[in-house]
C-alpha cells in the first residue's frame, strides 16, 4: 500500500474534475479524497501500487472536456485509516495566492440540448447547464468557483436539482449554476407599450412572432444584451442602422445551424469546426454569389463587403428560440456607440428606448463579455476579439516571475492583462476607452482580477502615449504608491511582443508592425515600422495627416496629401493631361477647390498635419485614389474595401525604394490596378527586407487583420522558406497590446 499527494494547476474547478477524480479513483479501488483550493485540486489517494500507478496512467486520457491541466505535483505521504474515497467540500486557506484559473463561458453542450428536447425535468428550460457547459467567468464574483461565490447565491436548490449536485456520479454533480423551472432564474418577455408580462412556454413562440414582425428586440444571453431582429428584412435592419448610428458597419448573424449558414455563405472544413466548438464564436465567413443563393438574406447587412459574421446559438435560450424561427437574426451587442455590453435589466430599455420587446431573465450578469470574433487565415485560426469562450485567456511561461505585472494595454480595442507565477491572463475585450462608461468598465476590470486572484501588482506596464487614459491611470498610480515601478512600452514594439508571447519567442527576430497609428519614440504618430530586435530600422516614408484625427475618419484627406506630395497645387487643378493621366479623380470632386487651397495651405505650412508612418493610413488613402470610399464610418473599413478589391491575376506591384532605410512607395496614383498592386508592393517590401536581414519574422498590428494581405505575405514567406510567426489566438489589432507590453516588461525586468 501506499499514498500520493497530488496538487493540480490549471482550468481545474466547475468543469466536473473532483466527480471525475472520484469515479477513477473507485474504479481503481483506492481511498482518500479530492477538494478545491486556491490554487486548484488537491488529491490524496491510497491503495496498491499496482492500482495508484493505473490511476497515473489514466489521469491524464480520460479529463472531463472543459478541464486544462497546466501542471502537477505528486509525492508519497504516510499511509491512512481509511476505507472510501469522497469528495469535500472546498478549502480556501486565507494566507495561500489564489492562482485557480477561470473557465470562460462555455456552449451548451449536447446532452443539455437533448435534456431541453426530451419532456423531462429540464424540457423547455432556458438556463439548463451542466459540468461540461453553460456560464463560468460571466457569473462569477470571486474564487474558489462556488455557488455562493456566483450571481447563482439568489437561488436555493430544489430537492431534485441538490440531489443531482450532489450524486458524484450525475452530470451535474456540483455544477454551480444548477437549476431547473422551478427553483432557477425565470424568463421573462416585456412588449413596449403593454402591460403583460409574459412568462412561460409560449415566450418562445410569442417572441419570434415578434421579430417576424419586423420588431427590433432585446435578449439578455451569457455576457450581456443582444440587440435582434430580423435578417430578411431590410427595413427593420435600417431602422437599427439609423438607431444605433451604425450607418455601414457589419451586422454579425445568428443562424439555426450549419445548414441555414450554408444557403448565403460558403464554409469551410476550418470554419465549420469554429462554428460548431465550445467557443461558439462569430466566424467570418464568404458570402455566396448572388446567384447561388438559397436564402436572401438583407444587402445592408454588411454592406459593399463579401463577408459575413456568422454564429450559432450556444445558449439553450437560443436553441428554444430558433424552435420558431426560420430565418437567421442579427445579433449585436446591445450597447450604445462604442460604450461597453449592458448586462443590466434596468439600463436595456433606458439606454435604448428604441427597442419594441425584451427577453430577460432574472440571474445577474457579473462580468460583461462580448462575441468572439474569428477568421481563418492560412488554416489557422485568427481571434480578432477575445471574447466569450476564449477569455480569460491563459498563457503559461517557461518559467517562474519573482514580481506582479499588470499591463493596462492601449486606448482602442482595450484589453487588460496580468502576470504572476508562471501565467499571463488576459482579460476579455474591453472596448475602446473613450467614453466615461467604457473607462468605468476598465477600472471595474481590473478590480475584478486583482480580486480573483489576490493580486497586488510591482510593475504597471502602459503605452508610451502621454494622453490615453490608460497611460494617465497608471501614472495616477505611481504617485499614490511609490514603490510602484512603471514601464512604458512603445505601441509597435508591443504588438510585435505580443506574437513572441504567444509563441514563447525568446530570440532575435524581425518584427513588421503595420498598424492604425500609435505614439511613436519621437513623437510622430507610427503604424509602419520594421525592427530588427527592439530597433526601430525601416519605416515607411512619412506622411502628413491632413486636419489630424479628422483624417482617420476621412481617407480623401489621406489621398490627398499623398497627391500633395507629388503634384502642384496647379496641376492638381489643372485638369490636364499628364503623363497621359487627367486628373479626374473622383477623390477631388468631394471637396471644394476652396477646401483644397486651404487643406493645401495647412499642408505647405504644417498647420494640424502631423507626420505618420502608418500602413493603415496608407490603406485608407488608396481606397479613396482608387474610388472605393471617401469617408469611412468604422475603423477599418476602407482596408476592407481594398480586400474586396483586390484582383489576384494582378501580378504587378510599385517600384519602391528603402533608401536610409525608409520605406518609399513610389504610387501611380491613376493605374486602374492601384489597390492590387499597392497590396503585392507590401508584399515585395516584407519579402525584401526579410531577405536582407536574415531573421525570422514576426507580423503584427491592425493591419495584418486584412486576410489578403496576411495570406499573400506568409505564402511568400513560405516560398522563400522564412520562418515567421504572426497572432492566431491572441488578437494582432490593439485587443494584443496588454499582452505584448507585459511580454516586453518582463523580457526587459533586468535591463
Ligand atoms: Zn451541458
Ligand atoms: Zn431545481
Ligand atoms: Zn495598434
Amino acid at each position: 500500500m501506499i499514498r500520493n499527494k497530488y496538487q493540480i494547476k490549471g482550468v481545474v474547478q466547475g468543469v466536473g474534475f473532483r466527480p471525475y477524480i472520484y469515479t477513477l479513483a473507485t474504479r481503481f479501488n483506492l481511498s482518500g479524497f479530492v477538494y478545491n483550493d486556491s490554487q486548484g485540486v488537491t488529491i490524496e489517494l491510497q491503495g496498491k501500487v499496482c492500482d495508484i500507478e493505473l490511476f497515473d496512467e489514466t489521469f491524464l486520457d480520460e479529463l472531463p472536456p472543459l478541464a486544462h491541466i497546466d501542471n502537477f505535483e505528486k509525492h508519497p505521504i504516510p499511509l491512512k485509516d481509511e476505507t472510501t474515497f469522497c469528495i469535500i467540500e472546498s478549502i480556501h486557506e486565507e494566507n495561500m495566492g489564489k492562482t485557480t484559473l477561470i473557465s470562460p463561458d462555455i456552449a451548451v453542450c449536447m446532452d443539455c440540448l437533448e435534456d431541453i428536447k426530451n419532456g423531462g425535468k429540464y424540457h423547455n428550460y432556458f438556463a439548463t447547464n451542466c459540468t461540461n457547459c453553460g456560464p463560468r467567468y460571466s457569473i462569477i464574483e470571486t474564487v474558489p468557483y462556488d455557488r455562493k461565490n456566483s450571481s447563482m447565491k439568489s437561488f436555493t436548490m430544489c430537492e431534485s436539482c441538490k440531489e443531482e449536485y450532489q450524486n458524484p456520479l450525475d452530470r451535474r454533480y456540483h455544477a454551480q449554476p444548477i437549476s431547473c423551472s422551478h427553483c432557477g432564474p425565470k424568463l421573462e418577455l416585456r412588449v413596449k407599450n403593454e402591460e403583460l408580462k409574459i412568462e412561460g412556454d409560449e415566450i418562445f413562440s410569442l417572441t419570434a412572432r415578434l421579430i417576424k414582425e419586423g420588431k427590433i428586440g432585446a435578449f439578455k444571453g451569457i455576457g450581456g444584451f443582444h440587440l435582434v431582429c430580423d435578417s430578411t428584412n431590410d427595413k427593420v435592419i435600417k431602422q437599427l442602422r439609423q438607431y444605433k448610428n451604425r450607418p455601414t458597419k457589419p451586422f454579425a448573424l445568428m443562424c439555426k445551424n450549419l445548414a441555414q449558414i450554408e444557403q448565403f455563405a460558403f464554409i469551410s472544413d476550418k470554419e465549420r469546426e469554429l462554428l460548431t466548438s465550445k467557443e461558439a464564436p462569430i466566424v467570418i465567413l464568404e458570402k455566396l454569389k448572388v446567384n447561388s443563393l438559397k436564402l436572401k438574406i438583407s444587402n445592408n447587412l454588411a454592406p459593399n463587403i463579401s463577408k459575413i459574421g456568422c454564429f450559432l446559438p450556444y445558449s439553450p435560450l437560443h436553441h428554444l428560440l430558433f424552435e420558431h424561427l426560420e430565418s437567421p437574426i442579427v445579433a449585436t451587442s446591445a450597447n450604445l456607440g462604442d460604450e461597453p455590453i449592458i448586462t443590466k435589466s434596468e439600463d436595456i430599455a433606458k439606454l435604448l428606448p428604441f427597442i419594441d420587446f425584451i427577453l430577460d431573465f432574472n440571474r445577474d450578469i457579473v462580468n460583461g463579455v462580448d462575441d468572439s470574433l474569428v477568421q481563418i487565415v492560412d488554416e489557422k485560426i485568427q481571434i480578432l476579439r477575445l471574447g466569450r469562450g476564449y477569455a480569460p485567456k491563459v498563457i503559461t511561461l517557461p518559467f517562474k516571475l519573482s514580481q506582479n505585472i499588470l499591463a493596462v494595454g492601449g486606448s482602442g480595442k482595450n484589453t487588460i492583462s496580468l502576470a504572476f507565477e508562471d501565467k499571463i491572463i488576459i482579460s476579455p475585450h474591453i472596448g475602446d476607452l473613450d467614453s466615461f462608461k467604457a473607462f468605468e468598465y476598465f477600472t471595474r476590470t481590473i478590480e475584478t482580477f486583482k480580486r480573483f486572484y489576490d493580486f497586488k501588482p510591482d510593475i504597471i506596464v502602459c503605452d508610451k502615449h502621454p494622453n490615453y487614459e490608460t497611460t494617465k491611470w497608471a501614472n495616477e498610480l505611481k504617485v499614490k504608491n511609490e514603490k510602484l515601478k512603471v514601464v512604458k512600452v512603445q505601441h509597435h514594439l508591443a504588438h510585435i511582443y505580443s506574437v513572441k508571447a504567444e509563441f514563447g519567442l525568446s530570440s532575435d527576430y524581425l518584427g513588421f508592425s503595420f498598424d492604425g497609428t500609435g505614439y511613436g519614440e519621437d513623437g510622430t504618430i507610427w503604424g509602419g515600422e520594421v525592427f530588427v530586435g527592439d530597433v526601430r530600422k525601416y519605416h515607411f516614408k512619412q506622411i502628413k495627416l491632413l486636419g489630424g484625427e479628422k483624417a482617420i475618419k476621412e481617407p480623401r484627406r489621406v489621398a490627398l496629401s499623398m497627391l500633395f506630395e507629388r503634384y502642384s497645387l496647379d496641376e492638381i487643378f489643372s485638369k490636364r493631361v499628364l503623363k497621359h493621366r487627367t486628373f479626374d479623380l473622383p477623390l477631388l470632386k468631394t471637396f471644394t477647390q476652396n477646401e483644397i487651397k486651404l487643406l493645401h495651405q495647412s499642408y505647405e505650412k504644417n498647420l494640424n498635419a502631423p507626420l505618420t508612418s502608418s500602413v493603415g493610413r496608407l490603406f485608407d488613402g488608396v481606397a479613396s485614389l482608387a474610388n472605393l470610399t471617401h469617408f469611412q464610418s468604422y475603423e477599418g473599413e476602407a482596408g476592407l474595401l481594398c480586400e474586396m478589391a483586390y484582383d489576384k491575376n494582378i501580378a504587378d506591384s510599385f517600384p519602391y525604394s528603402l533608401e536610409n532605410n525608409i520605406i518609399d512607395i513610389e504610387f501611380d496614383f491613376f493605374d486602374r490596378n492601384l489597390v492590387s498592386k499597392f497590396i503585392n508592393t507590401l508584399v515585395d517590401i516584407v519579402i525584401k527586407i526579410a531577405q536582407k536581414e536574415q531573421l525570422e519574422v514576426i507580423l503584427s498590428g491592425g493591419v495584418f487583420q486584412n486576410k489578403t494581405l496576411l495570406e499573400l505575405v506568409i505564402q511568400k514567406l513560405k516560398d522563400e522558406n522564412i520562418n515567421y510567426h504572426h497572432n492566431q489566438k491572441t488578437p494582432t489589432n490593439d485587443g494584443g497590446i496588454s499582452l505584448g507590453q507585459i511580454y516586453y516588461a518582463f523580457s526587459h525586468l533586468h535591463d
